[in-house]
């Protein structure tokens, strides 16, 4: 089959790799009819993870069961699946308590095994280990470009950040970082009605997009060449004190850094975005603010309400989706994803 296989820092190619096999009982092979790519591939790219090489990456994907392990009870072939970009059992002590992305039936308890420690789904096919428990059924009324948004994304923006961040009625909400997971908590965070959410981001048109299609009541652009005060416009809308929820959604030191200054005191501070390098926790001005900082890996336990909620008609993922691809252009989908600014593109849809 062909895959985007991953060589190492900066290094990877659209290759002819083996096809995946059973291997253990509770496997399932599915085809990959819709896939994306993912801010954390272009991370791996740039070598901010440990990630193996020589396997294909990508964790997000809908397709077609085409084979099953002989103790997979709940799937049959032919049924069609979302990819869970967490594997978990669903049973072990971290899964029972809803943080199965510590799943102890992973290996070192690495829940993030698809496109970072096995081949993952940006491939013709993919092996899921623990198929019953680490996909989601495709519901009536959702298209593969919706469901795929849900392997990953909207889960990941609502529990990391909108969850953990205590998102509530009322309250003010900065987002740092309008890429496609910033986006995703930002309307997310609007089924819990905060009073402001403030997007802010380097680019004039994903902030344009925040508010238009997203559900920010403000935008901010914090590029400092364009607003060297940009934290004193943030402040000019949240109050001098700060707001209630911050989160940063890019994973570099300084917006996270930006987001100590930007909390109120008892408030939250949520990370959503994927760290390659330490951050200065300034201890000295914010031991005595009484706030809260949460961070960590998506459990995906809100996947199927997501599904729900985009079949119903209340989450609207359609905006995300703006580029399309086929599988044999994957290299031109990363072209366009990485280049993301230029292209105006937030999520890139590839299908079969
Ligand atoms: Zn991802
Ligand atoms: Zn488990």
């Amino acid at each position: 089959m062909k895959a985007l296989v991953y060589h190492g820092p900066g290094e990877k190619g659209w290759e002819e790799i083996p096809d995946p096999t059973i291997q253990d009982d509770k496997d399932i092979i599915v085809q990959i009819e819709t896939t994306t790519i993912c801010g954390s591939d272009l991370h791996i790219l740039k070598g901010d993870t440990d990630t193996r090489t020589g396997i294909a990456i990508g964790h997000e994907g809908v397709g077609t069961i085409v084979e099953v392990g002989a103790g997979v009870k709940t799937l049959k072939v032919g049924e069609r699946v979302v990819v869970n970009c967490m594997t978990s059992c669903g049973t072990c002590d971290y899964c029972k308590v809803g943080l199965t992305s510590k799943c102890q039936r992973c290996p070192n308890g690495d829940s993030w095994q698809l496109g970072h420690n096995i081949s993952g789904t940006q491939a013709e096919y993919v092996r899921l280990p623990l198929g019953e428990t680490s996909t989601f059924h495709l519901p009536e009324g959702v298209t593969d470009a919706e469901a795929v948004l849900t392997s990953d994304i909207f889960s990941t923006g609502y529990e990391i950040g909108v969850l953990a961040g205590n998102v509530s009625p009322g309250k003010s909400v900065i987002v740092i970082g309008a890429g496609p997971v910033g986006l995703a908590a930002i309307k997310t965070a609007t089924l819990l009605s905060p009073k402001i959410i403030v997007a802010v981001d380097f680019d004039e048109n994903r902030l344009a997009k925040a508010v238009s299609q997203f559900g920010a009541t403000h935008a901010v652009c914090n590029n400092p060449a364009v607003n060297p005060n940009w934290q004193d416009e943030v402040r000019g809308i949240v109050g001098t004190a700060g707001a209630d929820v911050v989160m940063e959604a890019v994973g570099i030191p300084a917006s996270l850094e930006a987001c100590f200054d930007l909390v109120k005191p008892g408030g939250n501070v949520a990370n959503i975005g994927v760290h390659g390098h330490d951050v200065n926790l300034p201890m000295g001005a914010l031991w005595t603010k009484n706030i809260t900082i949460t961070m960590g890996l998506v459990n995906m336990t809100t996947g199927p309400m997501m599904l729900d909620l985009i079949a119903a008609g209340v989450l609207d993922v359609k905006p995300m989706g703006t580029h399309q691809f086929k599988l044999d252009q994957m290299l031109e989908a990363y072209e366009v994803f990485g280049n993301a600014a230029k292209n105006n593109a937030l999520k890139v849809i590839i299908t079969k």
